[in-house]
């Protein structure tokens, strides 16, 4: 038998057993949009209508995922205008929820694929939870990287299951994503079941168990596990909860931890139904706000545009790679053979000697006996990644390579080398790619016979956990050199951005900005623990100063210089940035060169550990007293990266809205919270002209590189956002 109801099929078999299949005909995952609303509302009357003749209901989907929870397209239109509406929307839908779970009756998930966000929150209102083992299933509430709050009771009945710290700790505020084995461990699914069949025989099975099933917060007597903030054990432990906070956040800017905290910590002092509404707040109010809007824009849709292959040409055809050669086993070289033989791709890893290449090869095995003794990954799988990685020392073992990753010493007549050694012993037609971080394309390009096969492929350090590979288009590389090296990058699971030549590319110039800002301030005589500080509450996962000591004080130098010289060449004049004296005393007064120098900004131990800000950068630098506003200190750094993007932009370095955005996220720590570096200048208070307004103000205050370039002020002034 089947009802009118559009996105949830009513099967009834003759022992009263109903199973609801959500199944969208208009979508290929169902979502919580109004049409589902409306069939639900509509299941739940019948359920309680012929409640009778009801044993039990199972829930299953018939997706390849369960459920993937609110429509994020209707979520990021939310205004403050229209948050009444959400909100009483919300309850809505949260009441219907409540009449299935108080309906009396044993009501199963089954969840036979990713139950994430929304998706799991109609799971925890079923009275028991199973779920099917998957490969990529996963179970969670990841609205807190989303800049948002699992809304449909997911708050409320998380603790209510796990008690507040579980609930905080192993769901809401990580937004963990567990897979069927994981998210039993941790409390979230009640059994995991191997296959499809199994999954509805244990839903079965608890429903002739239970024939009146309640939820143990329905039950007379029930208490949240652990106690409430009224319980003078659990209040003991509440101080430690801003601390927490504060850690998570690094005091940046992001209000969906505290709200998801308030809201669990506020809703668990009273009844299930004030919960709720409490929940409905905190989470109307995120919704209304800019920073989920810049979250969803940036991790969800300009993230899905720029993986799905925005930036790739069209018309060639996908290949895949299937033997690469690895130039350099250094750190870098390592770290790219690594990520390769994961995804499945034999490598040759070559250096110089046979010692280094084993040396390079040492480092996935590390990486592999990590993962096995975390259980990550099973020993077989290790060795068959292990298995992949063949080093040598000598060309003729590249034969046959289709792609060719280069990543020795940053020097062009080397690398020119290089490729002329294997240029012809791999494949006649192999895509090649150079990992330098500085040297132009174009001219690199010069060195091998097939330039319009040669092309950037800029990976970051550590390269096994960075997601993200900024492609560089020589100006003579070709679009199936193009096409071929992001079907490489996805094909090793990594995120590509596609750029321009130009020097120093999208990232590497942009992250320059932001270390010059830090670096200034100091020479400015601003307390050098401020501008750290400045840093990590604008939400850099790095502190600017420790990061300059990381990258070294004298290539950024070596870089400058170089850059310098190619501008007074080409006839122009080279504007000194304030922060290139401060780096100049540094290396050449003190002689302090960074991290692995022993000494920079920082001071450092025999083992390479950071001890304290360098007290001679007070004594030589500081001027006692002397302030700038705590925000303009934040917003020269952030207004510095996305002036220049802005300039790149201009310049055709960059091409797209969405790479500017996720590769300042991913690739130079710009803050996750803004959105990505243009969605920053979009979500400004004030939108562009306000953004512009503030630039003129930076400008006049600390000089003209605030000066906001004329595309900006263009676009500001037609009333227009950055958007592709
Ligand atoms: P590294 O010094 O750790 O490694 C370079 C390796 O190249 C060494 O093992 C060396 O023995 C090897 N090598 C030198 N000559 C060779 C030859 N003729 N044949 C084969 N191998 C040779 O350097 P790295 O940090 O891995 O950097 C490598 C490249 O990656 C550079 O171009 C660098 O600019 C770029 N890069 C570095 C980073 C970073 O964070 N370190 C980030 C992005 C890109």
């Amino acid at each position: 038998m089947s009802s009118e109801s559009t996105t949830i099929r009513w099967e009834q078999d003759d022992t009263g057993v109903v199973t609801l299949v959500l199944d969208d005909p208009n979508q290929s995952a169902n979502t919580v949009n109004k049409a589902f609303r409306e069939s639900f509302a509509a299941i739940t009357d019948r359920l309680e209508a012929e409640k009778d003749s009801i044993r039990g209901v199972v829930l299953t989907s018939a997706k390849k995922t369960f459920f993937a929870g609110g429509d994020l397209r209707d979520l990021i239109r939310v205004t403050p205008d229209t948050a009444q509406e959400l909100f009483d929307g919300g309850l809505a839908f949260k009441r219907q929820l409540r009449r299935m779970e108080t309906l009396g009756k044993p009501v199963v998930a089954a969840i036979n694929g990713a139950a994430l966000g929304g998706g799991y929150e109609l799971a925890l209102a079923c009275h028991h939870r199973i779920a099917l083992d998957a490969p990529g299933s996963k179970i969670g509430c990841p609205e807190v990287t989303l800049g948002l709050l699992p809304g449909g009771g997911g708050v409320v009945r998380t603790v209510r299951l796990l008690g507040i710290t579980d609930a905080l700790l192993k769901v809401l505020l990580q937004g963990t994503q567990y897979n069927p084995r994981r998210a039993l461990e941790n409390g979230l699914v009640d059994e995991v079941a191997e296959t499809r069949e199994e999954m509805l025989a244990k839903a079965r099975a608890f429903i002739d168990a239970h024939p009146e099933s309640a939820q143990p917060w329905d039950r007379p007597g029930y208490r949240i596990p652990g106690g409430t903030p009224s319980h003078p054990k659990f209040a003991a432990n509440l101080p430690a909860f801003p601390a927490n906070l504060r850690k998570q956040t690094g005091g940046a800017p992001y209000p969906a931890p505290r709200n998801i905290m308030a809201a669990a910590v506020e809703g668990a002092q009273v009844d299930f139904e004030t919960a709720q509404v409490i929940e409905a707040r905190y989470f109307v109010e995120l919704a209304a706000g800019q920073t989920s809007k810049n979250m969803i824009q940036a991790f969800f849709f300009d993230l899905q545009a720029v993986n799905s292959g925005a930036g790739r040409p069209k018309d060639v055809p996908a290949r895949k790679v299937t033997k690469v050669a690895v130039l350099g086993a250094g750190m870098m070289g390592a770290g790219i053979a690594y990520s390769c033989a994961r995804a499945g791709i034999d490598v040759v890893l070559k250096d110089v000697t046979l010692e280094a290449a084993l040396k390079g090869k040492a480092y996935s095995e590390k990486l592999c006996a990590k993962a096995v003794s975390r259980g990550r990954t099973t020993r077989e799988k290790a060795d068959a990644l292990l298995a992949r990685i063949t080093p040598t020392a000598e060309a003729a073992d590249l034969a046959g390579c289709d792609a060719v990753i280069e990543a020795v010493f940053e020097d062009t007549s080397l690398k020119h080398k290089v490729f002329q050694e294997v240029q012809n012993v791999v494949a006649p037609d192999a895509l090649l790619c150079s990992n330098t971080s500085t040297l132009p394309i174009t001219a690199l390009a010069e060195g091998v016979e097939r330039q319009e096969d040669f092309i950037g492929l800029h990976f970051f350090s550590p390269v096994d956990k960075m997601p993200l590979v900024e492609i560089i288009k020589g100006g003579r590389t070709g679009d199936e050199a193009l096409a071929r090296a992001f079907d490489l990058v996805r094909q090793i699971n990594k995120t590509p951005i596609v750029v321009n030549d130009s020097r120093g590319f999208f990232t590497s110039r942009v992250i320059g900005h932001f270390i010059n800002e830090g670096v200034a301030m100091v020479g400015e005589g601003i307390e050098p623990a401020s501008v750290e500080q400045a840093a990590a509450q604008a939400g850099y996962p790095a502190k600017v100063l420790s990061l300059m000591d990381e990258l070294t004080l004298t290539l950024p130098r070596k870089i400058r210089r170089e850059t310098q010289r190619a501008v007074e060449e080409a006839g122009g004049t080279w504007t000194p940035h304030p922060a290139e004296a401060v780096v100049d005393r540094m290396v050449d007064e003190f002689g302090r060169t960074g991290r692995s120098g022993g000494a920079g900004f920082y001071d450092y131990d025999e083992s390479g550990r950071r001890g304290p800000l360098w007290p001679g950068l007070r004594e030589h630098f500081t001027r006692p007293g002397h302030t700038v506003p705590f925000r303009d200190m934040q917003e020269r750094m952030l207004f510095s990266e996305a002036l220049d993007t802005v300039r790149l932009l201009e310049e055709g370095v960059l091409t797209s809205v969405a790479d500017a955005n996720i590769g300042s996220i991913l690739g130079i720590g710009f803050p996750g919270w803004t959105g990505g570096v243009l969605q920053y200048i979009n979500g400004y208070e004030g939108g562009l002209s306000g953004f512009v307004a503030r630039a003129r103000e930076l400008a006049e205050r600390y000089g003209e590189r605030f000066t906001p370039p004329a595309l900006l002020v263009e676009k500001a002034e037609k009333g227009e956002v950055f958007r592709d």
